[in-house]
């Protein structure tokens, strides 16, 4: 049978970081067996589901590459194929109508926590109860009371379940709306789903899942429940820790390709290696090799691996991304340089694209102000001779090129027996209005010769207009 593999998110909030690592390890698995990749929404709870969270989450899927082979399958649109399977198992005696009360539940609830008992459901009206007048029932599984059930679990290993410990879950609420549990062995089983990777926390589902897989004469699937993610102080990863959805990522700088790096190093290694394209992802990953315990969080990796992924990826494919932050900046890059070329010069130097944006503005707009403590340090008297030399030659050079840029600056320094940085320095800062810029011929090249004469003479009159 070939693999299929699905992932089935709740749309009740954002895609977080856990989310899209169980939606990779899924899609791994599948790309790696030559299978193919579901997306289900599973929007049966009206009151939490959101179309905003159905959005983020098929916007998080996108923006990862996480592309889907069959969905998104929305469980909402389900609603009769999961009737007719209550229907059949209560058909088959698989299910029955229990009609105890709230008050009842409540009272036998009670009275076991009294005995220090575990509280469950015991099964009053399974033997078969009369329907009592004005109660609307609800539809319980009829769990199986001996035996127990194996989880052969590809990451955790075997699971012993007794059925003593399970109860009768319920599988359609008073109103005839199918539960949580219901619904995924429903859309399972109609979906053909080999492999079902999802997070620990559904554990406890899986006995009462394969049991009703059972009931319908079905296989079940192979499981695979993946540990949690932890802040770096050891809780579960939650808002606290900073950025957890993935779009908060793509706003903060990252590629997409580095936090997927990054999201399948979380629980599972290949030797000590850190690095992985995708397709070298596909090769090694096996969820066999998935650690049991929950893995940390720590952003300085990310960072490091962003930096990695902005330096080594072809340029054209960060400037892609880049001008998603230069578009936040509210910069156009037709007025200026080829973004291309800006991530060349800048992409040593910058672990985010949010940084690479915000030190590449100059090339496209006047700043409004220099940096206080560069100009101060800067853009002194004693600079207007060497930046007035420069801009002379500037503008009779023949062609403008970083190798002719450089000459200039050599030779202002030369003249006036100036150290090479008493004179590029103060052209840094009259041109990019900080610091730190990438290496200055190559700045002003790319900056081109109208801006680079108009700042240095902008420069200039500043200086004159302090000093007088
Ligand atoms: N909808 C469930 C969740 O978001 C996942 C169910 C499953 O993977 O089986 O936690």
């Amino acid at each position: 049978m070939s693999t299929r593999t699905r992932f089935a998110p709740s749309p009740t909030g954002y895609l977080h970081v856990g989310g899209a690592r169980t939606a990779l390890f899924s899609w791994l698995h599948a790309r790696k067996h030559g299978g193919r990749f579901i997306l289900r929404i599973e929007d049966t709870d009206i009151e939490r589901s959101t179309i905003e969270s159905v959005n983020a989450i098929l916007e998080g899927m996108t923006w990862l590459g996480l592309e889907y082979d069959e969905g998104p399958i929305y469980q909402t649109e389900r609603f009769d194929r999961y009737k007719e399977v209550i229907q059949q198992l209560l058909n088959s005696g698989d299910a029955y109508r229990c009609y105890c009360t709230k008050e009842e539940l409540e009272q036998m609830r009670a009275e076991q926590m009294g005995r220090k008992e575990k509280p469950r459901y015991n099964g009053r009206c399974r033997l078969g109860a009369e329907p009592r007048e004005g109660v609307e029932p609800v539809i319980r599984f009829r769990n199986p009371v001996e035996g127990a059930v194996i989880v052969d679990d590809m990451v955790r290993g075997k699971i012993v379940f007794n059925n003593s410990e399970l109860d009768d879950l319920i599988i359609a609420r008073s109103d005839g709306t199918p539960t949580y549990n219901l619904t995924v062995v429903v859309d399972d089983l109609d979906m053909g789903v080999t492999h079902v990777i999802r997070g620990d926390d559904h554990i406890n589902n899986t006995p009462r899942q394969i049991n009703i897989l059972k009931a319908l004469g079905a296989e079940p699937p192979h499981y695979a429940h993946v540990p949690m993610i932890l802040g770096d102080d050891g809780k579960r990863l939650s808002k606290r820790h900073g950025a957890v959805s993935v779009m908060q990522y793509r706003e903060d700088g990252f590629l997409p390709e580095a936090l997927l790096n990054y999201l399948v190093r979380l629980g599972w290694s290949h030797g000590d290696r850190e690095l992985f394209s995708l397709d070298e992802m596909i090769a090694l990953f096996d969820i066999k090799d998935v650690n049991k315990a929950a893995s940390t969080f720590n952003s300085e990796k990310l960072l490091w691996l962003n930096h990695q992924y902005i330096m080594n990826s072809e340029p054209e494919h960060v400037a892609h991304h880049l001008s998603y932050q230069m578009g936040k900046l509210d910069i156009d890059p037709v007025d200026g340089p080829d973004l291309v070329e800006v991530v060349k010069v800048q992409r040593e130097r910058t672990k985010t694209l949010v940084e690479m944006a915000q030190n590449s503005v100059f090339f496209y707009r006047d700043f409004d102000s220099y940096d206080e403590k560069a100009a101060r340090k800067n853009l002194k008297p004693a600079a207007v001779e060497p930046l007035t030399d420069m801009l002379n030659n500037f503008k009779a050079l023949p062609e403008w090129s970083s190798k002719a840029i450089h000459k200039v600056v050599v030779e202002a320094a030369e003249l006036r027996e100036l150290k090479l940085g008493k004179v590029a320095q103060p052209l840094r800062v009259a041109v990019a209005g900080g610091p730190v810029s990438p290496p200055i011929d190559i700045t002003l090249e790319l900056l081109g010769r109208e801006r680079t004469v108009q700042r240095i003479e902008r420069a200039i009159a500043w200086v004159w207009a302090r000093s007088t």
